[in-house]
């Protein structure tokens, strides 16, 4: 089971269940305890694509796909 949560900088970071801490990509260390949960998953997997539909929500989708617009 993964568990999915956002930093306190807004990015979605997901960790497998069991483990403490997990670090963002924005340097700071997240203790999964204290996190709001905002999803499960099953497998990795389904844990990355849930992580980037958070990120689409909150950046409106623009964010990640920009390739279109060429
Ligand atoms: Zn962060």
């Amino acid at each position: 089971m993964y568990l999915i949560f956002r930093c306190d900088c807004g990015r979605a970071v997901y960790a497998k269940e069991g483990v403490k801490q997990k670090k963002c990509v924005c340097g700071k260390n997240l203790k999964v305890k204290e996190r709001r949960i905002l999803a499960k998953t099953e497998d990795s997997q389904e844990a990355s694509e849930k992580v980037q539909e958070l990120q689409e929500e909150k950046y409106g989708g623009a964010y990640f796909t920009t390739a279109n617009k060429l």
